[in-house]
């Protein structure tokens, strides 16, 4: 086989990355910027690879280059277009490429960081050796103080998973599918009792690192760090039958079990020569969208999940409506709230009111009696909230009880078309 240019590796292997939702630009529209006959007709396409954006611990939006060190893999998980079995353009990069590349696009200024990944080649150990061996190469010997983010390998030696994160911001591990019967079946080379192992021993590391900093006495040197930005995780939607409730139970057992930031959820991405026992259509990516709205309550706004799961039809969040909106419009009599008077934790109950408008409105509270308008000054969303709050000025009345509040919100039904 004639040898690859660099360029033919980095679009293989840069497309096969995009799969990993761990720093993705996800939730937003499609377009493509391919016109109708192929040639570029235009710029700023949401399908594209290669570079991604992803928050710094700091807050800080930056972009990273997006890669897998090789899509040849010697796993078989049945929903993963890179396994062993699956017909696709295969690729492998060097470390040397890899540290090449992402000094290149650095200088340019095209990327601040570097999102790596990789197939499992020869063995777990011999490839996590190759992904640390480009991260310490990079800081080591080219000083790189860009942002970092490793995906470790599970079944890898843990030293070499420290040594992950040693040297990167952030370090995750994929958790694949949300049921262990699951992950038997499509991934029978994977154990989820092997990745929560791997994750603990993660936990314990960050642990360590936060006490060390926490317990550094003034003038001595500096702890060693530990990836700074934490530990994350991805779970495929829709590849198995899991329920939203489901996976809602899973991240909240890996949120509180291993102090992961941020379990990502990613539709199941249909493929060909797929098992038949994979969905032949992608899930709706309101599915996707929906999950992370419901984690978000479950992080910061003090939802308990037996709460979010009471609203749910079948195990299932609605597809039409928020979660925050779903569980409001199910307990009509919490409502209507003063935001006047009432507590935050009551006030982040409010559809249509954020996390940062709830500060803002106390902030403003202290000043003033706030008034509707004064509501609709603070947020482009006062209008979902109008049915749930009262203000000085404002009473609901009647609305919070009208049968068709839920139709308000919801996008009107679409009329199927006919097969033809
Ligand atoms: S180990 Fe990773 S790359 Fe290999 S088949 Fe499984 S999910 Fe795909």
């Amino acid at each position: 086989m004639a040898a690859r240019s660099l360029i033919d590796k980095l679009a293989i292997l840069a497309d096969a990355a995009k799969y990993d939702a761990s720093c993705a630009s996800s939730g937003t529209a499609t377009r493509s910027s391919m016109g109708q006959n192929g040639p570029k007709q235009g710029l700023g396409s949401t399908e594209g690879m290669g570079i991604c954006h992803a928050y710094a611990p700091d807050g800080r939006c930056i972009s990273l280059l997006k890669v897998l060190l090789t899509n040849f893999c010697i796993f078989d998980c049945r929903y993963c277009v890179n396994r062993v079995s699956s017909n696709v353009d295969r690729a492998r990069f060097s470390v040397s490429e890899v540290v090449q590349l992402t000094l290149d696009f650095y200088k340019r200024n095209y990327i601040e960081g570097l999102f790596l990944s990789s197939g499992i080649i020869q063995s777990p150990d011999y490839t996590m050796e190759q992904i640390v061996d480009v991260a310490r190469t990079l800081r080591e010997e080219h000083q790189f103080r860009g942002y970092i983010h490793l995906k470790t390998i599970p079944e890898a030696d843990p030293l070499l998973i420290a040594r992950a994160g040693e040297l990167a911001d952030r370090v995750s591990i994929n958790v694949e599918l949300p049921k262990e019967s699951s992950l038997e079946h499509f991934a029978p080379e994977k154990s989820q009792p092997v990745i929560r192992k791997a994750m603990a021993g993660v936990k314990l590391r960050l642990d360590d690192a936060r006490d060390a900093q926490a317990n550094r006495l003034i003038r001595k040197a500096k702890p060693p760090v530990f990836a700074p930005g934490g530990q994350s995780t991805q779970m495929i939607i829709g590849a198995d039958a899991s329920t939203d409730t489901d996976i809602l139970k899973t991240s909240t057992e890996l949120y509180s079990g291993y102090g992961l930031r941020r379990v990502y959820y990613s539709a199941f991405s249909p493929m060909q020569d797929a098992s038949l026992d994979l969905p032949p259509v992608k899930p709706p990516l309101m599915r996707e969208h929906r999950l992370y709205q419901a984690d978000w309550l479950l992080q910061f706004y003090q939802f308990e999940r037996s709460e979010i799961d009471a609203s749910t039809t079948n195990g299932m969040l609605d597809l039409d409506i928020d979660p925050k909106l779903a569980w409001a419009l199910r307990h009509r009599s919490q409502f209507p709230i003063d935001v006047n008077r009432a507590p935050r934790h009551l006030l982040l109950r409010i559809p249509g009111l954020g996390a940062k408008t709830v500060d803002r409105l106390i902030e403003a509270r202290r000043m003033t009696s706030i008034r509707l308008a004064d509501l609709i000054k603070l947020t482009k969303t006062a209008k979902k909230a109008m049915p749930f709050i009262q203000t000085a000025d404002y009473q609901p009345g009647g609305l919070l009880d009208t049968d068709n509040l839920r139709a308000r919100f919801a996008p009107p039904p679409e009329q199927l078309a006919l097969a033809v």
